[in-house]
């Protein structure tokens, strides 16, 4: 006991070391530290080592390999920090090493992802009879949200899906935007709906589904709408399509990854219309800043998720709502626990302060890459931001010497034909100081170019 009690606290200790670094190590690791990884090419120990040098090996060669997604400084993807009170209900969980799956193996699981399931609905503003899951990424759980939408069309049309497969079942057809984000194409694809018969629409020069050119749908369809487009985080015109899905019978399906916070903040006007739909994605641990992995299936038809992911067995069965029957997962840690630290650490006023602060600096961002030279592809909506130099090769390199610098992160995409870079302000840590350093050194940047052209 005193041994393992030990080797926790020393843990700790390195874990409270490399935490104190966050805002003065590099954002992407050195070509060095990279190299050093070569530490961890051992074979497969015989017999056991120290844990207490593994630790050490872990730290010393391990921290400085990390991309520090915990730094203010960090602005790729889309993919926050962990708030000090989910990363420490996180610690708790690792010493409890509950089998979260029923109340059996947790009550205390079980009573808090209830009522962290309660408050989602009520912070997103969703229909509160909705199941909550909380899975692993918001790919595992749009893929329980489609399986459920493919599973409740076939019952509707006297399919029983579990007893008689695919195989002569009724065509369920799908329909998503040309921008909808490639995991929602990856569930597709693991379902068995193959993307040549998937019925892409195009978007609007902002991104958005372009409702004119819509299918006609039936209620046979799937619609995936989005919430948050990855580069620009534009959102799909929700009133204006789910109302005519609606009455053709389709399931519509919300991809909100990160955007479907929008709806605790000022800005949810963006997403009006949403509530209407079946069923929703979203992740707790891009920006409401829960640590990996954590995210939620949302379906309106509580009875719909519980039936598609039922894993009830002889020796284990559970009620409707139990965690196991909403997710993917049947031996799975309490994901909803987090999220429960989370917003209540947050409160509602917390979540729309860093919602908004966000959204605040990616406007600020972009008005200072605009009178730096560079060209704002997107209008900031949300927390994204969408840049380019004056050339393909000049976005490129600039891009290369910003990761390289160590004093920032973001990565490179593609928009429009055209070679980009994509700004994301999702860090809990982020503050109108880094923001204003961001521009600084993409100004010095763009500067070093004119000088030598
Ligand atoms: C990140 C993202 C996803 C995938 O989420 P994971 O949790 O990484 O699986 C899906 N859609 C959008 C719009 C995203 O930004």
């Amino acid at each position: 006991m005193k041994l393992e009690l030990e080797l926790l606290r020393t843990a700790d200790d390195r874990a409270a070391a490399y935490l104190s670094q966050v805002g003065k190590r590099r954002v992407f690791p050195s070509s060095e530290s990279l190299a050093d990884l070569v530490a961890f090419e051992e074979t497969l120990p015989e017999s056991g080592h120290d844990p207490f040098e593994g630790l050490a090996l872990l730290d010393e060669k391990g921290s400085p390999a990390t991309v520090a997604t915990n730094d203010p400084r960090y602005f790729g993807f889309v993919i926050g920090a962990a708030l000090p009170a989910a990363a420490a209900a996180e610690r708790l969980m690792l010493a409890w090493d509950q089998s979260a799956s029923l109340s059996l193996g947790s009550p205390v699981a079980a009573k808090v992802e209830k009522v962290a399931a309660n408050w989602i609905l009520e912070i997103l503003d969703l229909p509160r009879e909705s199941a909550v899951g909380f899975g692993t990424s918001a790919t595992a759980c749009t893929l329980a949200c489609i399986a459920t939408a493919r599973r409740s069309i076939l019952e509707r049309q006297s399919w029983n899906v579990d007893e008689d497969g695919l195989i002569g079942a009724p065509e369920v057809e799908v329909v998503i935007s040309e921008t909808a984000h490639i995991t929602v194409k990856k569930a597709l694809r693991i379902l068995g709906f193959g993307m040549k018969r998937v019925h892409t629409v195009p978007v609007d020069s902002y991104g958005r589904l372009d409702a004119t050119s819509l299918p006609t749908l039936n209620d046979r369809t799937i619609l995936c709408l989005q919430a948050g487009e990855v580069n620009t985080g534009e959102f799909d015109p929700f009133e204006e399509i789910i109302p005519i899905a609606q009455a053709a019978g389709a399931w519509v399906h919300v991809d909100g990854a990160f955007g479907l916070w929008a709806r605790a903040s000022n800005r949810s006007h963006l997403t009006e219309g949403i509530q209407h739909a079946d069923s929703w994605t979203t992740d707790g641990h891009k920006w409401l800043n829960t640590p990996y992995d954590c995210a939620m299936a949302i379906c309106r038809n509580a009875n719909a998720l519980a039936g598609a992911m039922n894993s009830d067995a002889v020796y284990s069965t559970a009620s409707p709502d139990a965690q196991k029957n909403l997710t993917l997962e049947f031996s799975r840690r309490a994901r909803g626990i987090p999220v429960w630290a989370a917003l209540r650490s947050l409160g509602r006023s917390g979540v729309a302060e860093m919602v908004e602060r966000h959204c605040a600096l990616a406007e600020r961002i972009a008005a200072g890459l605009k009178e730096a030279g560079y060209t704002v592809l997107n209008r900031v909506v949300l927390n994204q931001v969408v840049a380019c130099a004056s050339n393909d090769d000049e976005t490129k390199r600039i891009v290369k010497a910003a990761q390289e610098s160590g004093e920032t992160w973001f990565g490179a995409t593609v928009w429009q034909g055209k070679a980009a870079f994509r700004i994301s302000v999702s860090s809990w840590r982020t503050t109108q100081l880094y923001a204003d350093q961001l521009i600084a050194l993409l100004r010095s940047l763009q500067q070093t170019s004119q000088i030598v052209p």
